[in-house]
């Protein structure tokens, strides 16, 4: 199977600059985004191919490559340069596409990855009370403050880091490799452009020291189970100036005991005593959020009938509209009876006709042509 060409992919020419590239890639990485197509394959293949072709394309070296050579440039070879990424597709920078710019605090990550510290994963449990109504949550988790003794340097009290030698401070050194040159983290200083002769002792050469701490978390009306919710920075620190990883906090949904959902819809089984069933009347059942809604029970309603209220499902993401609820009727055949009861059953039985039965009576008509059938 031929690759596609990388710009035909991205739907630019070739002549496009890093403006219109980033606007075509964001555009159909939004449209092909695994979130927006859940179970498409073709999405998400689609959706690899277009941060591959991007990865490529925004910079100027892998371009400069690819310009010349084709895919060929980067087939085989790749990756030997202590690099954990796959196909050159990083997928935390799809975040940074989607989810990057306008919050506040946020830092872009501008080519200075190496020492970068790692991301965190926070799994957080809520209610479908709490996703109908939205939550605000604290969390503790691990995070990190500039070490006292050496004021965040992370060099022994009295002497100051030193620029890096292998790098001259920038912490990459250029190779070549195959047809085109690679950077990669300087081994020397790991990537912090600094070297440290003497560490500090309490931080070891960290600079930071852990130290936990609270996060306030904002759960938005209307979340669904598998939410991430992505806090910037609050991973792991980085190395020595390097910024810190970012935290994903993973939503799950605790089954409800009354209430499946399914996108704004909550279902619920409501079982009805058959008298109710077979008279009418009302039940009342619990909203999600606080209070009860009464329903009318027609006469003759039978298991499985399906009540629709509107207006009171979950709510969409951040709240406002809200979907509906289905009560689906299940008639409760009524048990443990007294002997008084089985008599008035009994007498109430002795009465009925095809009438009352209709189904049971259209059944065993049926049932009975069959068995004529089957005798000839
Ligand atoms: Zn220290
Ligand atoms: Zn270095």
């Amino acid at each position: 199977m031929s690759k596609q060409d990388y710009y035909e992919l991205l739907g630019v020419s070739k002549q496009a600059d890093a403006a219109a590239l980033k606007k075509a890639y964001r555009k159909l990485a939004m449209q092909h985004h695994p979130d927006r197509n859940p179970g498409d394959k073709s999405a998400e293949s689609k959706f690899k191919e277009l941060g591959e072709a991007y990865e490529v394309l925004k910079d100027g070296d892998k371009r400069a490559a690819y310009d010349r050579y084709g895919h060929a440039a980067f087939e085989g070879g790749m990756g030997g340069g202590g690099q954990s990424r796959g196909g050159g597709f990083d997928f935390s920078d799809i975040f940074e596409e989607f989810f990057g710019g306008g919050g506040g605090g946020r830092r872009r990550r501008g080519g200075g990855d190496a020492g970068r510290g790692g991301d965190l994963r926070f799994n957080l449990e809520i209610s479908l009370e709490d996703a109908f109504a939205g939550k605000n949550d604290t969390i503790t988790v691990p995070g990190h403050e500039a070490c006292d003794a050496c004021h965040g340097t992370g060099a022994e009290a009295g002497t100051q880091p030193e620029i890096c030698g292998g790098c001259g401070g920038a912490g990459k050194v250029r190779a070549t490799q195959g047809f085109f040159m690679v950077e990669r983290t300087c081994p020397t200083c790991n990537g912090a452009g600094q070297v440290i002769s003497s560490p500090c002792k309490p931080c070891r050469g960290a600079g930071k020291i852990q130290k936990d701490k609270t996060l306030n978390v904002n759960v938005p009306q209307g979340v669904e189970d598998g939410t991430r919710i992505r806090l910037a920075g609050e991973g792991e620190p980085g190395m020595a100036g390097a910024p810190d990883g970012d935290l994903y906090i993973f939503l799950s949904i605790t089954p409800h005991s009354l209430f499946k959902r399914d996108g704004d819809m909550l279902f619920c089984q409501v079982p009805i005593p058959m008298v109710t069933a077979a008279l009418g009347g009302e039940i009342e059942v619990p909203n999600l959020g606080g209070g009860r809604a009464k329903v009318k029970i027609p006469a003759g309603s039978q298991s499985g009938r399906q009540f629709r209220l509107r207006g009171k499902g979950m709510p969409e993401l951040h709240g406002g509209y809200k979907g509906d609820m289905i009560l689906e009727a299940i008639v409760e055949t009524p048990v443990n009876l007294s002997k008084q009861q089985k008599e008035l059953l009994r007498e109430f039985a002795d009465k009925t006709d095809a009438e009352v039965n209709p189904r049971t009576a259209g059944f065993f008509s049926k049932a009975k042509e069959l068995w004529e059938d089957l005798t000839d």
